[in-house]
């Protein structure tokens, strides 16, 4: 039954109902009354309603805070699960019992507000000392009810105060297993991974892990998350002896998968077959690596040996088709995408050194020492500042995780109900500096982000900025050195001159020395593009005082609407440039210098803004004046929380299903 019932799943007949971000438990909606006389309403009543002053008259009067109704259901259970706070603070003070059980499934107060994802009514009840450990008659504990319902921010607040993200249920489900089961977005699975969840634990009744159940759930965005982000092993059998790897190859190439976890079955298939030593040669990623950075030197070399070869043009024309077949075919076989990320950066090493080797081999003879000194000068600096923009830091933001905690436990007690994407990174777990963002090539958030640069392979940012910008300049330069140089060699060495029009000159080129001739060529194509790059990045950073992203994105951040689409930051083109520079000129001009890294100034006015969504907070957002938002009024009918079992013998028993089993049939999923 269970095989049948996770083939059907895998298999793509039908698909387990699952909850969004959001958490779509059913709201039991009552009609709000219309007038604003609650002096009728008992007390269950005047709770749901959120009316204090009843309630206080009530209790006032001698109304038992403590007194469950005929369903042992007690009155904070009503005021956390409409996270009436105010009302939930004054039960507390009358002494009512915070983690008393109530209701069909024997949960606490606790456990009512995590289901609704009243973070604010949660924050009151941990801090009253309630224990979010107990587990409820399902055997769930609220951070199993958090990750079924995809509140986030919840899962958040329940680890950084301590909960053990790897908490099992009653059935050993961990939080990560019913998000990848449950939940279709991107979060809560990345934030448990961020904060430590172990993808490796298996449930005690099927012997699943998280990325099974993603699997079972047809859930993309978890498996993809699970393998790429949590490297969660592919290999583990369940009870039944099935892998995620044996699970995921009938689906490799289908669209819903992705090609990065296609990639990886496909890796993790052939090392599992053992093929003859070449194929496994192929497979190692050292190997695949140097490959990578190899190519573009020999292609250089060898199309520069194509043009000096001594023969007719036809003939080279098609030699350089040949090798361009063969570097597609070995692109094709053994660059992926995460390798195809280093092409420009191997370019740019392949070019740079064929350029030494032609300056030193053809061009130096031919020019002064002192041109020859200004060249490798110059590229002495280009060096330094590629070194410092390649390897070095660009202003990443990385948190202990002891401060990630701080922060989600700051944010979510501040009162709000969800995290601001424009003051909170969900993938770092960071407050974010003012002009910080997450670079999504390597997903980290970098201060004062301008672009990731594939030409370095490395984010641009506070700290090697200016170093790039030397860079731009130095390879501009340099290529124009090159230029220079090799216009000398032709002029001193062979019978050159532009008399003849442009043709003849490429003919005197191509008869005298054709490699000197292709390695100009190349100077001038990169100085085409490191000309419109330099360019850009000196008008951004001295005329207009912004990145690149802010330009492309300002319509995104407030203090750019605020200014009119204008930046904030400039200070007008020459404090700009020395702010930029961190230079003062010898004490002649006095830069702003900034620490990025720690900027949150703009925050400020972010900040009085609720950072998490309002529609949690209805007392607050209804003036005394209006009637109050309907309450829920039970959870006792309520929906039962997801239960794995029960859905997957549902499952079985769908109509399709069982025509699909009958067949015999695989669905092809695309
Ligand atoms: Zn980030
Ligand atoms: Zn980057």
């Amino acid at each position: 039954m269970y095989n049948s019932a996770c083939s059907a799943a895998a298999g793509g007949c039908s698909e387990p109902e699952r909850h969004d971000r959001d958490g779509l438990i059913t709201h039991e909606t009552a009609v709000a009354p219309v007038e604003h006389d609650y002096s009728g309403f008992d007390i269950v009543k005047a709770t749901q309603y959120g009316a204090i002053a009843r309630v206080k008259e009530l209790i006032e009067a001698g109304w038992d805070v403590n007194q469950p109704d005929s369903e042992t259901v007690t009155l904070l259970h009503w005021a956390a699960i409409n996270n009436r706070k105010d009302i939930i603070k004054y039960f507390l003070d009358k002494g009512a019992i915070v983690d008393a059980v109530g209701g069909e499934l024997n949960a606490t107060p606790l456990h009512w507000a995590t289901r609704q994802g009243h973070l604010g009514a949660v924050v009151l009840l941990l801090a009253a000392g309630a224990d979010p450990s107990i587990r409820d008659a399902e055997g769930c504990s609220c951070i199993h009810l958090a990750a079924q319902f995809g509140h986030t921010a919840l899962v958040a607040y329940f680890i950084a105060r301590g909960v053990n993200p790897d908490l099992q249920d009653r059935g050993g489900m961990t939080a990560l297993m019913w998000a990848a089961w449950k939940i279709s977005a991107l979060d809560p699975v990345r934030l448990l991974l961020t904060l430590g969840a172990n993808p490796s634990l298996a449930d005690h009744t099927h012997g699943n892990t998280a990325l099974h159940w993603a699997i079972l759930a047809r859930n993309a965005t978890a498996v993809s998350t699970l393998v790429l982000k949590g490297k969660a092993n592919m290999e583990v059998p369940n009870l039944r002896g099935d892998t995620p790897l044996t699970m995921l190859q009938p689906h490799v190439g289908s669209i819903w998968i992705g090609s990065k976890v296609s990639d990886r079955i496909r890796e993790l298939t052939q090392q599992s077959q053992r093929r003859n030593p070449f194929v496994r040669m192929t497979l190692d990623k050292r190997f695949r690596w140097w490959t990578m950075i190899a190519t573009p030197f020999l292609v250089f070399y060898l199309a520069g040996l194509i043009f000096c070869a001594d023969t007719l043009i036809i003939i080279k024309v098609f030699l350089i088709g040949c090798l361009y077949g063969v570097a597609q075919t070995v692109g094709q076989h053994l660059f992926d995408e995460n390798l195809m990320a280093l092409l420009p950066l191997s370019v740019y090493m392949a070019t740079k050194l064929w350029f030494y080797v032609t300056w030193l081999t053809y061009i130096a003879p031919t020019v002064s020492f002192l041109a020859s000194l200004a060249f490798l000068t110059c590229s002495a600096g280009l060096w330094v500042c590629f070194l410092k923009s390649w390897r070095g830091n660009p202003g990443v933001i990385q948190p202990t995780q002891e401060q990630r905690f701080r922060t989600i436990i700051e944010l979510s007690e501040r009162g709000a109900t969800g995290f601001e994407p424009a003051a909170f990174c969900s993938a770092c777990l960071v407050r974010r500096p003012v002009r910080s963002k997450h670079c999504s090539v390597c997903d980290r958030c970098v201060a004062r982000f301008d672009h990731h640069c594939p030409w370095v392979g490395n984010c641009i940012g506070a700290k090697n900025h200016k170093y790039f910008m030397g860079f731009l300049w130095m390879l501009l330069v340099m290529c124009a050195w090159m230029l220079y140089g090799g216009a000398n060699f032709y002029v001193q060495t062979c019978d050159f001159n532009m008399d003849g029009g442009l043709w003849s000159a490429l003919v005197a080129i191509g008869s005298c020395n054709p490699w000197v001739g292709w390695v100009m060529g190349n100077a001038l194509l990169h100085m085409s593009w490191v000309t419109v790059l330099t360019i850009c990045q000196s008008y951004q950073v001295v005329c207009l005082g912004m990145t690149t992203n802010e330009r492309l994105n300002r319509g995104r951040y407030r203090h750019f609407q605020a200014k009119g689409g204008k930046s904030p930051f400039n200070r007008g083109p020459l404090r700009n440039l020395f702010d930029f520079l961190e230079c003062s000129c010898c004490g002649l001009v006095q830069p702003q210098r900034t620490d990025w890294m720690q900027f949150f100034e703009f925050d400020k006015h972010v900040e009085h803004e609720p950072l998490l969504r309002p529609d949690n907070f209805h007392s607050n957002y209804y003036p005394n004046d209006r009637p109050p938002p309907p309450p829920s009024t039970g959870s006792r009918r309520r929906r039962r929380p997801p239960n794995p079992e029960r859905e997957l013998a549902a499952l079985m028993k769908s109509q399709a299903i069982s025509a699909m089993l009958k067949s015999g049939s695989k669905m092809k999923l695309s």
